[in-house]
């Protein structure tokens, strides 16, 4: 059976898999979430943790971890939408503050959860560098840090370019923010692991199963190629696959992210880049690039651009001309590993709300809820909006579901081919602003 070994590293990585056996026949259940990723997971564990006996059925299209979070960079990072000052642009500062909080809680919540089940996820808590590599980059983030810090949001500082050379030695830094709440882990392996710990809470799962029809009535019918659920509840754990149902049509778009990962560092090459810390790694564009080290110590870098789809065509998980950049960059950065072999390239989709801001909620009634919109910081949030989800599920009200991203207005993207226009440009705009802030740069030194 295809397992999906061929959508990213870690996947591959993660060898023999044996997936749930698909939904076959009719069930009754309390609730039904939609998507196997880390809110979909997260979800089923916390409403069975709020509410044990509760029958929860989860309906994976494909195979736990086939989404972005089988697929991602691993960074349990406090990043909240695209970045703070976008944020602040278009939420203001109290909402830019309060995301962070958010954000704050969220990291935590993965670290105490792997701590607490003992999850075998390679994980670390390494911290964060976003490295700044041109002057205008450098004053982006000092400009992102006293926005934050002007507001109370304590632990993150400036380095300057011989401490941060200290830590992780690339010729490109010019400084950057050091921040110590960061986690790192193996997303497949991750996604697995909640998937053992929701089965122990006493989670139903099913695999091999996607949702091919709703029918809204007393209660919501769910139709799947072998069989139909029944639910009293429902949950939209689809993130960037949302707009592929109609009640979620217009609220996010899905934008392709791609990595590549370098054979293993030899020690010498290793033990001059330094970087015996491990941080995950950001820069400071728009259209970010993020590295880090494997536990096997291969760099896995991700970014640069991201691919837009048309319609419902989710299969843009390859792009030639990014993984090529990608490549290059990584040479860019750490010119003494010109030459390195590039061992894997895949890519995988993140959502995108049209102001580039995550968004929880209700839809339709009460009985029925979402979460999307992470824009590619979403491993962290993913596991926080789980338990959001279920407060919401459980008509509690509680800190996370008063949150101001949850039961959001959203500005409604508009059908395709207006869709397509307004994806161009949104992604020309962010393209033009990186290259601005990078005239002074050649990649080719
Ligand atoms: C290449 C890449 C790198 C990234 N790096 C980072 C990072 O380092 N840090 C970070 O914070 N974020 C990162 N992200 C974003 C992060 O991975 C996501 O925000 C997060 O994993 C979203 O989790 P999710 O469970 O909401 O969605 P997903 O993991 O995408 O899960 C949704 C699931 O729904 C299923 N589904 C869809 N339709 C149906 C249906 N009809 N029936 C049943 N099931 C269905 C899908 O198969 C999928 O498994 C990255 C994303 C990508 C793609």
């Amino acid at each position: 059976m295809d397992i999906h070994q061929d959508k990213s590293y870690w996947l591959e990585n993660y060898g023999p898999y044996s997936p749930a056996p698909a939904i076959e026949g009719e069930l009754e259940v309390d609730v039904a979430i939609i998507g196997a990723g880390f809110t979909g997971l997260s979800t089923a564990l916390n409403l069975l943790q709020a509410q044990p006996g509760l029958n929860v059925a989860v309906l994976e299209a494909q195979v736990v971890g086939y989404g972005a979070s089988g697929r991602n960079g691993g960074f349990s990072m406090t990043l909240f939408g695209l970045e703070p000052a976008v944020t602040k642009a278009l939420f203001g500062h109290q909402r830019t503050v309060e995301a962070h909080q958010y954000m704050e809680q969220a990291v935590d919540y993965v670290d105490e959860l792997v701590k607490e089940h003992e999850l075998q996820s390679d994980y670390w808590f390494p911290g964060f560098l976003r490295a700044a590599t041109t002057e205008g980059y450098v004053k982006r983030i000092q400009s992102d840090l006293e926005i934050l810090t002007s507001l109370g949001v304590a632990g993150i500082e400036w380095l300057e370019v011989d401490e941060i050379r200290a830590e992780v030695n690339s010729p490109r830094f010019l400084g950057g923010w050091w921040e110590p709440r960061c986690g790192l882990l193996d997303p497949a392996k991750h996604v697995r692991e909640l998937k053992r710990i929701a089965l122990e809470y006493g989670a139903h799962i099913y695999e091999y199963s996607p949702v091919v029809e709703i029918q809204r009535g007393t209660q919501f019918s769910l139709r799947t190629p072998g069989g139909k659920v029944n639910a009293e509840k429902l949950v939209f754990a689809t993130n960037a696959y949302s707009h592929l149902f109609p009640e979620l049509r217009s609220k996010q778009v899905p934008a392709f992210t791609h990595m590549v990962l370098t054979e293993r560092l030899k020690t010498e090459d290793l033990e001059e880049i330094g970087w015996k810390n491990r941080q995950g790694i950001e820069d400071a564009r728009n259209l970010v690039h993020y590295f880090r080290l494997t536990i096997d110590n291969r760099i896995a870098m991700g970014g640069s651009d991201v691919s837009i789809s048309y319609g419902r065509d989710m299969d843009c998980d390859n792009n030639a001309r990014i993984f090529h950049d990608l490549e290059r960059d990584i040479n860019w950065l750490f010119p003494n590993l010109k030459g390195i072999r590039i061992t894997h390239r895949w890519g995988g989709p993140v959502s995108v709300p049209v102001d580039l801001a995550p968004a929880i909620g209700f839809i339709g009634d009460s009985r029925a809820v979402y979460s999307l919109g992470c824009v590619g910081h979403g491993v962290s949030m993913a596991h926080l909006n789980g338990k959001t989800l279920a407060d919401l599920v459980l008509e509690k009200k509680t800190a996370l579901t008063e949150v101001w991203f949850v039961n959001r207005r959203q500005i409604p993207w508009p059908p395709e081919p207006l869709r397509l226009i307004l994806s161009h440009a949104i992604r020309g705009y962010l393209r033009i602003e990186d290259r601005i802030y990078e005239r002074s740069l050649s990649f080719d030194d």
